[in-house]
């Protein structure tokens, strides 16, 4: 990916999207080989800071960004991709406790299949809310969007762009003695679990439709590019190893139960995620988890030998993006992980790969009670 994007623009940036997958093991490893970070909360930015990222090298986008939040986003120097109005009133306020100037960027809605996306400014606001945080001594010096996730289609890329170029082209004269102005197209770049049998077009083509569109702008050279991808880069290498711990028959259909849920894996309803009983064989399987409710099931009528046994491994493929983010052991604890890497499988610490962040910032210990950060300035929230 980065030597596609390398060989359209003379400058641009790699962003993975910490929310996808934060296993230290992935986030390290893609600091050392140059990516920048894309981040949606404070535990986010504490988390890359600590892997390494510099805050030059890291994005903070999402709908929700605390004052705390956007403080430490300013006081560090990372870029703000401001999605709403009331953030942008927020950023000004914050600029004034901080002697660094902020780093700004706007994001623009886009159009999905249902209508504008809530995220992100409309193009008839875009433009006012630039007016206005330069009237407070802000200069926004980029701009953003991120068509959701799982885009086949590179062409989309160049069309948004395309339809939000007289937007770009007016910020990028309102804030010359700047930041080179970034343009960041996000994520959405796909993976397998878009569809059982797709084609993934190769990145030179994301890039290539995205470098048609700034050139026809006339403003290539004057630059730089971020794309932000998390599932594209992470979900096909993970797996669920699941065991059979049991079959059944109901009237004709074999039913296997393994010994874990198919909550491990929320997007099995939304995403496809192949499902491999090996050795192959002809006998259909319907797959159900560990969950004691009859819903989790796993996967139905997969292909697997005719007799199984117990302990039987049946694995089920790109669980590596999202799926482990949000994983849910609900009754039990959730499973240990094992990570490959330089030829050999090494055990990992799970604290480190499902997000302790969602324990540690929110919560405290079992039975104190403390106040969630950040909701304080906040009172119609809380
Ligand atoms: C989630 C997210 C990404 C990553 O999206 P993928 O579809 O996984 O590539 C990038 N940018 C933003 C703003 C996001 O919220």
């Amino acid at each position: 990916m980065k030597a596609a994007f390398d060989g359209a623009f003379a400058d641009c940036a790699i962003a993975y999207s910490y929310k996808t997958n934060a296993a230290k093991c992935i986030t390290t490893t893609l600091c050392d080989v140059g990516l920048h970070a894309e981040v949606v909360s404070g535990p986010e930015i504490r988390l890359a800071v600590t892997d390494g990222y510099t805050p030059e090298r890291m994005f903070f986008d999402g709908p929700l960004k605390t004052l705390d939040e956007l403080q430490l986003a300013v006081n560090l120097g990372v870029r703000i991709q401001l999605d709403s109005a009331a953030e942008a009133e927020e950023i000004t306020t914050v600029a004034k406790r901080s002697d660094r100037p902020a780093r700004i960027s706007l994001r623009g809605s886009v159009r999905r299949r249902f209508g504008w996306s809530r995220f992100g400014f409309m193009p008839n606001e875009i433009l006012p809310i630039a007016d206005s945080l330069a009237r407070q001594g802000l200069c926004v010096s980029g701009f953003h969007f991120n068509l959701g996730t799982n885009q086949l289609s590179p062409k989309r890329y160049g069309a948004v762009l395309r339809s939000w170029q007289s937007e770009v082209v007016a910020l990028m004269k309102h804030c010359r003695n700047q930041d080179r102005f970034v343009i960041d197209i996000g994520g959405g770049f796909p993976a397998r679990s878009a569809g059982p049998n797709i084609d993934i077009p190769p990145w030179e083509d994301f890039a290539g439709a995205a470098r048609e569109a700034v050139d026809a702008m006339g403003i290539i050279d004057d630059i730089t590019l971020v794309a932000e991808p998390g599932r594209s880069l992470v979900e096909d290498h993970g797996y669920v190893i699941y065991g059979v711990v049991a079959q059944k028959r109901r009237r004709n259909r074999r039913l296997l139960i393994v010994d874990s849920s198919g909550l491990l894996v929320s997007s099995r309803g939304s995403w496809f995620h192949p499902v491999h009983v090996s050795p192959a064989g002809p006998t259909r399987y319907d797959i159900y988890g560990s969950g004691c409710f009859e819903g989790d099931a796993i996967a139905k009528s997969a292909r697997g030998p005719a007799h199984i046994a117990v302990g039987q491994r049946i694995i089920l493929g790109s669980a590596g993006g999202y799926d482990i983010a949000s994983a849910r052991g609900w009754n039990r604890p959730l499973p240990a992980v094992w990570v490959h890497k330089s030829g050999e499988l090494q055990q990992v610490d799970p604290r480190t790969v499902f997000n302790e962040y969602r324990i540690l910032d929110g919560a405290g210990d079992i039975g104190e009670e403390r106040p969630i950060t950040g909701l304080s300035d906040r009172p119609w929230l809380s």
